[in-house]
């Protein structure tokens, strides 16, 4: 446990007992009462909050780029807010011009396409935001975030479907597997780019 956590869970304590003494604490119950259900499913596994299958949580991190036509349109701020708000940590960022053998290696699997060539085209056109985030599950959970390849068949609210039409334009690329994420992230980052730093709010957003 931080300090920050002590400090917190000793400050929601004092309200808890201050309550028992008759002070009114109406407002502050409800936040305590939630705090301390989230303190014990921290302390006891297989607590309330777990979801259905009962597996831990597990901490990934995944790849995530905000392609040319993204930045060019300005989306790079609504991206990047899409995976703080969801609560993912943010662990590397840069902005970069992609070279044509760096998108080879990036997207090997498809030089046999026939779009391959214009995929090229557009992914060299300007820069790209390319970041790495952490977070339990993040690679499946980015992945719905983002939305089908085709944001025509992407679902309302994802971030293809809500900024762009056309899948030669789609905004955003994101790792579609672990084992894709971990080569991505490699690909593209040098591991002392990449921050380790503890967010303070990660005991209450997850169990790691
Ligand atoms: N792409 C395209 N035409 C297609 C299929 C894919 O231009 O018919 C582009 C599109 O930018 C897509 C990228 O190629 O995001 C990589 O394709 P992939 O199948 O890996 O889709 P993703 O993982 O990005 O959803
Ligand atoms: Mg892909």
């Amino acid at each position: 446990m931080s300090v920050f956590q002590r400090c917190v869970f000793q400050r929601l304590l004092q309200q808890v007992s201050s309550g028992a003494r008759g002070r009114n604490v109406t407002s502050g119950l409800v936040s305590v009462s939630t705090q301390c259900a989230l303190w014990r499913g921290r302390a006891t596994a297989g607590a309330g909050y777990r979801n259905k299958s009962s597996a831990p949580c597990v901490k990934e991190r995944t790849f995530i780029a905000v392609k040319p036509d993204g930045v060019q349109r300005r989306l790079v701020g609504q991206i990047i807010h899409r995976f703080e708000r969801r609560g993912f940590k943010l662990i590397g960022l840069k902005l970069l011009q992609v070279s044509k053998d760096l998108l080879s290696e990036h997207y090997c699997q498809l030089t046999k396409k026939p779009f391959y060539p214009d995929l090229v085209n557009y992914m060299t056109s300007g820069p790209v935001v390319a970041m790495v985030w952490e977070g339990p599950d993040i690679v499946k959970i980015s992945r719905m975030m983002v939305g089908h390849t085709n944001p025509a068949e992407a679902h309302a609210g994802t971030i293809r479907a809500d900024f762009s039409f056309h899948v030669s334009r789609n905004v955003v690329h994101a790792s579609d597997s672990t084992e894709g994420a971990q080569r991505e992230i490699q690909l593209w980052f040098d591991g002392q780019d990449l921050l380790n730093w503890d967010c303070i709010d990660q005991s209450v957003t997850s169990e790691l």
